[in-house]
């Protein structure tokens, strides 16, 4: 399409235009309440949330500086652009949605540059344009692109039934306008980009968390009983140690091991054995208190901290947890399987928790002393390791 717009003085703003000018004070005052409605509206678009908010503020501006036109905001859709009301008559079914590369506001977002046609009659009167051959009334018009990140998204029409309703100082202030919407729209898509880019990292935040959770888990758990590995026993011996020194709290330490456990493997084979393993922790953690700490040491060994426990109440759960296991019968793959363990018994006092390789270390020579004096029996240590004395041997009962 063709339309020759009626030339802009080139290279005038609209001081110059003013300046030049010199409306009658009427006008004058018109002008000055048309600049400080734009200054209100560009005002109240830096604070647009969305585009209906935008739109809205548009919406107040021409229905109170145009009422008596009609003023369409045309918004890109893929290959269509779509026609809404922002003053005079509401848009009709027919004229809502157009091919982009059709009508006069597919033409000025085609070419991204601004339309004012004065008076149409003389080229309806030529037929220079299909645009113009229709019987529409209308007589002046001027539309303006406008843009988002740089790109034209639309255009604001602006139509008149009144030849010459829009002189140059309109088109200034038209084209104001739409300068005013697009850094509007760059606002609001930023503001939008930002919230999503925001929202993404809140959730790439939380799934790490997530992971870093899991990973720290699995740092901390060993894989084949889920109770805690040794790792995570060294930890939870040095916190007690800490605690021990600062409060003076007791504790104790069990060093347990699966007595003739290379024969359950020989006999049932190894993954038997693995079973074996995880029904041990399983039956060890139940007849625990929950404040109680058992971790695999590794291989059949497994070890056990008792907060606030003296050498007497240690002594009562290592007797308990060998009448445990000497009266459990582990089904494995359909055999009954019974076995018995062996306990070294270490407890801490203030004054001799030096450190957690110390503490296990006691434990390990009393579970040695357990095993030498012929299984199934616990072994307990003073921590000035001078004595080893059994607390049960439950075989003898
Ligand atoms: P003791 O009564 O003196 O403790 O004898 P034991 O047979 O229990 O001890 P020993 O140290 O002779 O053998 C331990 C066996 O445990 C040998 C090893 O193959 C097995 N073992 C270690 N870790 C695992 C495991 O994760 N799964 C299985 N199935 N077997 C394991
Ligand atoms: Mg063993
Ligand atoms: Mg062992």
């Amino acid at each position: 399409m063709a339309i020759a717009a009626t030339p802009i003085t080139r290279g005038k703003g609209l001081l110059d235009l003013l300046r030049q000018t010199v409306p009658p004070q009427e006008r004058a005052v018109e002008l000055y309440r048309r600049l400080l409605a734009i200054n209100s509206l560009s005002n109240s678009m830096n604070s647009a949330r969305d585009v209906e908010h935008l739109q809205s503020f548009l919406v107040s501006y021409f229905q109170e500086c145009f009422p008596d036109d009609q003023v369409r905001l045309c918004i890109v859709d893929e290959a269509n652009y779509r026609k809404s009301r922002l003053s005079g008559p509401a848009v009709s079914k027919e004229e809502e949605t157009s091919l982009l590369d059709s009508g006069i506001a597919g033409s000025v977002i085609r070419s991204a540059a601004p339309l004012w046609i004065p008076d149409t009659h003389p080229l309806k009167k030529q037929r220079k344009s299909p645009e113009f051959a229709g019987d529409a009334p209308w007589r002046s018009i001027m539309v303006f692109p406008f843009t988002a990140m740089g790109k034209v998204v639309g255009c604001i029409e602006m139509i008149s039934n009144r030849p010459n309703r829009f002189d140059e100082i309109e088109y200034h202030l038209g084209s104001l306008v739409a300068a005013h919407l697009s850094s509007s729209l760059d606002n609001v898509l930023t503001k939008q980009q930002l919230a999503t880019a925001n929202a993404r990292l809140k959730d790439h935040d939380q799934r790490l968390t997530q992971l870093n959770e899991r990973l720290q888990e699995l740092a901390h758990t060993d894989e084949c009983t889920g109770l805690f590995n040794k790792r995570r026993l060294f930890e939870r011996l040095e916190m007690e140690i800490a605690r021990s020194r600062r409060y003076g709290e007791i504790f104790s330490c069990l060093m347990i091991d699966i007595d003739d456990f290379k024969k359950i493997n020989d006999t049932y084979g190894h993954q038997a054995g693995d079973e074996v393993l995880r029904q041990t922790g399983a039956l060890l953690r139940r007849a625990l208190r929950v404040t109680d700490f058992v971790a695999r040491y590794g291989g059949e060994e497994f070890t056990v901290i008792l907060p606030r426990t003296n050498s007497s109440g240690a002594s009562r759960v290592a007797e308990n947890l060998l009448s445990t296991f000497s009266s459990h019968e582990f089904i494995i793959d359909a055999h009954r399987v019974s076995f018995t363990i062996s306990i070294g018994v270490a407890c801490c006092t203030t004054f001799v928790c030096i450190d957690a390789r110390e503490i296990i270390l006691r434990a390990d020579s009393a579970l040695y002393r357990a095993k030498r004096s012929g299984k199934n029996r616990s072994c307990f240590t003073d921590g000035n390791d001078t004595e080893c004395e059994d607390v049960r041997i439950l075989s003898n009962l």
